[in-house]
């Protein structure tokens, strides 16, 4: 098998771009796919300063590696949530990079801010659980909607960058057209322009999938965890995943046509969202002032009074 670009031996067969690479043309390929994505949905310009949001996990530690080595200006923020020995080994993870690359001299080459899930709420996470009476994953995921959005706000960044891959972005696109979802999938776009209130939001892995990711983390040596939050056992998700891998495995490309095609397409039709009908469904926060459908508190809000009210 030869690579495709140097016609030297090739290790890495990409069946949906009909193409063989060596290791070094894989990892300019997947540089390559970066950019492409990032100047087509004109995610940001090369100066812009930008917030990444690092769980420790392949994508996003492969996504920080990706835009240093571009040349990006970007800070990483990582929340740990306290879930045990998950938690410590992610945390390790981006700790470990981002020394590896200040070691290089520049003491600030990779600057990164940890924050713990009690320093952002005021309670540790089983606490909160216990105050908000909401699933583990959908806790989890409001306290790192919210602090990600101020987090990126408060901190004037250009945009809110995440390793969100297309992997991922078509297991949720699957997920929200089996249940009608109208909401979601108006909001489900690589680039969420700037409101009141809400950040730039970009994702620009989307034209790359786990097996990318997990290859150029490993050819390039990035520390990253591989372990799944104890919480997401069983997630419907990687139902969604599994599946539309077995049809991207009998017909290549298949993934990136639906996701595509989908922005192309079907999305267009849902942009009822983005006209003004659903902004002035948003009330403001009486408690921090942020976005909120609620009228009163929003839900960040109203779990921190849940917690207030605990007995200590
Ligand atoms: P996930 O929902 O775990 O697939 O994560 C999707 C994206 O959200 C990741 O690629 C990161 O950019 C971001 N993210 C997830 N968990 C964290 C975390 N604990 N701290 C900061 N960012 C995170
Ligand atoms: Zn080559
Ligand atoms: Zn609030």
């Amino acid at each position: 098998m030869k690579c495709t670009v140097c016609k030297g031996p090739a290790t890495i067969r990409m069946p949906r771009h009909n193409a063989h690479f060596c290791e070094t043309h894989f990892i300019s390929h997947v540089q390559k796919q970066l950019k492409r994505v990032i100047r087509h949905f004109r995610m940001f310009p090369p100066g812009a300063k930008l917030l990444l949001a690092v769980s420790g996990g392949k994508d996003s530690m492969a996504l920080w590696d990706l835009l240093l080595e571009g040349g990006y200006k970007v800070d990483a923020v990582h929340i740990n949530g306290g879930f045990g020995p998950f938690s410590e080994a992610s945390e390790k993870a981006l700790r470990e990079y981002a020394s590896h690359r200040n070691s290089s001299g520049d003491a600030e080459a990779a600057p990164v801010r940890v924050y713990s899930f009690r320093e952002l709420v005021g309670a540790d996470f089983e606490t909160a659980l216990l105050a908000a009476r909401m699933p583990p994953c959908s806790l989890c995921g409001l306290t790192k909607r919210y602090m990600l959005n101020r987090l990126a706000l408060e901190g004037n960044y250009y945009a809110l960058v995440t390793g969100h891959n297309l992997d991922d972005e078509t297991a949720f696109l699957l997920g929200n057209l089996l249940h009608g979802q109208t909401g979601y999938l108006a909001k489900q776009q690589p680039v969420l322009p700037p409101r009141p209130g809400f950040a730039r939001k970009v994702k620009p892995l989307v034209r790359l999938t786990d097996r990318d990711m997990e290859l150029y983390a490993r050819l390039r040596a990035v520390p990253c965890h591989a372990g799944a939050c104890p919480h997401s056992e069983g997630a419907v998700s990687h139902v969604h995943k599994d599946v539309l891998q077995q049809i991207d495995h009998t017909f290549p490309g298949t993934k990136g046509s639906f996701y595509f095609q989908f922005l192309e397409k079907i999305r267009p039709a849902l942009d009822a969202w983005n006209s003004g009908d659903v902004d002035s469904n948003h009330r403001r926060c009486l408690r921090c002032g942020y976005p909120t459908r609620r009228d009163g508190l929003c839900q960040f809000c109203e779990l921190q009074e849940k917690l207030e009210k605990l007995p200590h």
